[in-house]
This record gives structure tokens, C-alpha cells and sequence, in this order.
């Protein structure tokens, strides 16, 4: 599949929202055994993404690249951790496009999964500002984006994750591709999609994206991020301005109508915040690798830990619920 299936179902809108493919789609949809009272799917995204790293951020960068270009900047200039998947991607498709990618960096805590990964940024041709703490980069941030001016290139300034509303339609995408498959009947209509929630773009998309393709599967986001707002009330705002972003850029639908209460987010999962594992984490990850599902303890194994534990207490019934494996690393 190399076009977007939102393009398929909103024709108005193919040259006002471009989209480039960068991975193979579909992405997989597989029955998980994890012992669950639940019957258990996985969509599994970690092989998403051609070039160099994988992963639910290059499903964001496929609409965001395009509207860097469509916008004439030449630069993005954006945050994360200093593990961010989502600077590692954005540089590594960026270059591959030919847009450069300037990065502020805020501490988060080390271990050696972290520390490959700052590595792998400073390979990859981004240029990186550490400004360590949310505020210093707030701080920042205006003398960064003059200093890019200057530097006679006009950035595109990305919040966290990419999770802006072009951001979100990567998301809306993979839910059209998931109702795809459950039309093809490659799985069940799924009660539950599971997702780890960083900064929302995700969730909000699979949100809106499953109400337009006409699935009744309730988003269920285990926050993992203590550093933004991401209650439900936030998550189904975004849904709502990516609503505006299709409508405005031509797409004519009847409106969702999407409400708080339609989404579920949790933080109980969470732990001491960004980054820090917890012992559920750490099970989950390891229950996950015995049934060679490979996952980390930022994002997805609290996700998994937060299924297992639901699914525990009879929140799925008997489901079907859906895993959403986010983490796409490579070699
Ligand atoms: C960024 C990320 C997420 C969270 O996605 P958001 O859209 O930022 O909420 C989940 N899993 C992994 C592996 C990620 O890198």
C-alpha cells in the first residue's frame, strides 16, 4: 500500500494534507498469547518505518514532512528526551527528505537504553541544544527558532512526540488501515485498542480515526508522561482540532461528536514519572519477551502492564482487546 487510506475516503483533501508513505502497510495483526482472560490481539508496529528507527512516530512524520515542505521550511525544530524516539525519527526521515532537524533535549532518567539512544541522535545529523529542565526550554525556545532564522532557514516548530494535529492524522491513518482489516476479517472488531500515551498524538488520532471508520473500539491511553496534560479531556481536544484540521483543509464529514467520557487515560501505571520503570514494567516486559514480543520500559511494557492488570479485574470480559506495540527500534 503506498497511498493514504484517509485519502481514499477524503478525496477533497489529497493536495491540501500530502501524505508520504515511509514504511509497509498494513502493519500485522496477530493473535498474543499472554495468558489473558481476554481474547488478545496485537498490531504490531515496531516494523513500520524504512530507515533506520520504527515505530508510531513515523506514522506522524508521513503527514508532517509533506506540510514542512508544503510550509517552504527547511528545518524542524522540535523537543524530547534525551531518549527521544521522536527526535531520532524526525532526524533520520527529515534527512532522508531533506529537511534538517534541530533538537531540544531535556533530561530524563539514564540507563543504557537511554544512553544508546543519545548516541544514535548525535549520528544522525540533527543538531542537538540541551536545555536539560521543561522550563530552560521554554526559555529557550524563541532564541532557538531566531537562531535558525538567521541561519536563513524558517523551522517548523513541532510540540513533544509530534503531536499536533498533522501529527494525529498518522494515527487517524492506522485506525482506517486497522477497520481494513477487521473488514477483511484478519481480526475481530476489538472492545479495547491499548496504546501508551507520551504526549497524545496517538491516542487523540486512533480516537478520531476509529470514529470515521466506523469502529465502536474504546481507546484505552496508559499515560506514561508526567510532564503534560494528557486526561481524557485533553486527548479528545486534540481529536477535536484534528477534526477542524480535516475540515478545514476540505474534508466533508458529519461531526463525531467525540466526548471525554468516549476515551479512557490512566496514570495509574505511571510510576514515578517520565522514564522511571516500575516492577510492573519490568514483568510485563519480560512476560511480553516470552511470547517474542520485544518491548522497553518507557512506553509500551507499562501499557502492556496496565492491560494485563485490567484484564485482571474483568475490565475486557472476554474482548476482544487490542495491544498497539508502538516501539519500532532497529539493529
Ligand atoms: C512516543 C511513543 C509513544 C507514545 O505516543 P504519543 O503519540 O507520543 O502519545 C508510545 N510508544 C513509543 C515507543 C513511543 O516512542
Amino acid at each position: 500500500m503506498t497511498g493514504a487510506l484517509l485519502h481514499e475516503r477524503f478525496p477533497e483533501v489529497a493536495d491540501a494534507l500530502p501524505f508520504v508513505r515511509l514504511g509497509t502497510a498494513p502493519t500485522p495483526v496477530r493473535r498474543c498469547d499472554l495468558g489473558t482472560t481476554a481474547e488478545l490481539w496485537c498490531k504490531d508496529e515496531s516494523g513500520y518505518g524504512d530507515g533506520g528507527w520504527g515505530g508510531n512516530k513515523v506514522r506522524k512524520l508521513e503527514w508532517l514532512l509533506p506540510e514542512a515542505r508544503r510550509r517552504g521550511a527547511r528545518t524542524i525544530l522540535t523537543v524530547g528526551g534525551t531518549g527521544t524516539n521522536w527526535g531520532l525519527a524526525t532526524a533520520l526521515y527529515g534527512r532522508a527528505h531533506g529537511i534538517e532537524t534541530a533538537l531540544a533535549l531535556v533530561d530524563q532518567p539514564v540507563d543504557d537504553h537511554v544512553r544508546a539512544q543519545l548516541r544514535r541522535l548525535e549520528n544522525s545529523g540533527a543538531t542537538l541544544y540541551f536545555t536539560h529542565s521543561k522550563l530552560r526550554t521554554i526559555l529557550a525556545a524563541p532564541w532557538l527558532y531566531l537562531r535558525r532564522i538567521s541561519a536563513g532557514k524558517r523551522p517548523y516548530l513541532l510540540p513533544a512526540g509530534g503531536s499536533s494535529p498533522v501529527g494525529a492524522l498518522g494515527y487517524v491513518e492506522a485506525a482506517c488501515e486497522l477497520a481494513t482489516q477487521v473488514a477483511a476479517g484478519e481480526l475481530p472488531e476489538p472492545r479495547h485498542i491499548v496504546t501508551a500515551v507520551g504526549s497524545g498524538g496517538t491516542a487523540a488520532g486512533l480516537a478520531l480515526g476509529l470514529r470515521l471508520a466506523g469502529l465502536r473500539t474504546r481507546v484505552v491511553g496508559v499515560v506514561v508522561n508526567d510532564a503534560l496534560p494528557l486526561d481524557a479531556q485533553h486527548i479528545v481536544r486534540l481529536a477535536g482540532r484534528t477534526e477542524r484540521l480535516l475540515r478545514a483543509r476540505g474534508a466533508r464529514f458529519a461531526p463525531t461528536g467525540l466526548r471525554p467520557e468516549d476515551v479512557t487515560m490512566t496514570t495509574d501505571w505511571l510510576g514515578p514519572g517520565y522514564g522511571h520503570t516500575t516492577p510492573a514494567a519490568r514483568e510485563a516486559e519480560q512476560r511480553a519477551a516470552q511470547a517474542g514480543l520485544h518491548l522497553e520500559t518507557v512506553y509500551t511494557a507499562k501499557a502492556l502492564a496496565a492491560l494485563l492488570s485490567l484484564d485482571q479485574a474483568g475490565v475486557f470480559g472476554a474482548g476482544p482487546v487490542l495491544f498497539l506495540n508502538t516501539y519500532g527500534p532497529r539493529p
